[in-house]
């Protein structure tokens, strides 16, 4: 079987680099960016992490077929597709909604790579994400990745980094990477999440459901949606061209772009201790920036 992902990997050189910026500099932080993003075009950031053990159970369990949900912009969705193409699986994407006439360019890809795509009711979805589980040789991934199998794999994403950070701050969506990222961390570093979603208080319980029961050295900040999920103002968007200008950064309008910013105010606040290093995981996810590329300095740019 050709498993090129799950197998043990070709070592994986992911570059860290150091971020400056003037409010980091007058309270003495230092800020370096592990960049998950350049691991690769598609299955980028931490999708990749999140998949490897559950394409690696599926392959144990003799599927020949992989099943997975999201929305008409799930990078989950696009990696799944690429990586079940990899492990030579077939792939099928249950997709919340009625079909469109145009597909988004997130679904064109996926079907790029040959996934079949159900489009079906938000009632219907709810359904069928409830009952998932293995049946016909067909192997689900609960969406988004979400589950124990994902957060063991995020948990590898530190074993590029050293133990000499005092806070790890990255993005939340299901929670399942901050999961993995809180049970690898070493106690005496803070991880602190920056949901993606607005008032998504419940992702406190869905993430410690992953965690070890010893783990409590972590937060989950809701301030820094930016008006809710894949929402991107005028202000956001500034932000990111800034940031590309001043320090060749590309980021993505759902997740890192409000995790970096999240960070810089945070700074400003005072609420990271004066000359504390952090580590913010770029989880990737640019791809997602390609509906609103004319409103961007760098798309294109970067790969
Ligand atoms: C999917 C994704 C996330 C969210 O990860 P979760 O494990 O669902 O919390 C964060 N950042 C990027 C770039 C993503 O694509």
């Amino acid at each position: 079987m050709n498993n090129h992902i799950t197998s043990k990997p070709t070592p994986l050189s992911i570059r860290i680099e150091a971020f400056s910026h003037e409010i980091l500099q007058a309270k003495h932080l230092s800020l370096d960016i592990l960049r998950l993003d350049e691991i690769h075009p598609i299955i980028s950031g931490n999708k990749l992490f999140k998949l490897k053990y559950y394409l690696e159970d599926a392959l144990q369990k003799k599927c020949h077929t992989i099943q997975t949900f999201g929305g008409f912009y799930s990078n989950h969705i696009v990696a799944t597709a690429y990586a079940a193409k990899l492990c030579q699986l077939k792939s099928i994407g249950i997709i919340r909604g009625a079909k469109p006439d145009h597909l988004t360019p997130t679904l064109q890809e996926a079907e790029a790579h040959g996934m079949t795509l159900r489009f079906v009711s938000a009632i219907d979805y709810q359904t069928l994400k409830r009952n998932q589980g293995f049946f016909d040789n067909v192997y689900s991934i609960p969406e988004g990745g979400y589950g124990l199998l994902g957060a063991k794999g995020a948990a590898e994403i530190l074993s590029f980094t050293n133990k000499s950070y005092d806070y790890i701050v990255c993005a939340v969506g299901t929670g399942t990477m901050v999961a993995g990222i809180i049970n690898s961390s070493a106690d005496h570093q803070q991880i602190i999440g920056i949901s993606a979603l607005k008032g998504a208080y419940s992702l406190e319980a869905e993430i410690s459901t992953l965690l070890k029961s010893d783990k409590k050295n972590f937060q989950i900040n809701h301030d820094y949606h930016f008006g809710g999920f894949a929402k991107h103002p005028r202000e956001l968007l500034s932000f990111m061209n800034k940031t590309w200008k001043d320090n060749m950064l590309p980021t993505d309008i759902v997740y890192t772009a409000k995790t970096l910013y999240a960070i810089l105010d945070l700074a400003h606040k005072k609420n990271f201790k004066n000359g504390s290093q952090i580590l913010m995981i770029h989880s990737g996810g640019l791809q997602g920036n390609h509906s609103i590329q004319n409103r961007l300095n760098f798309y294109g740019v970067t790969r």
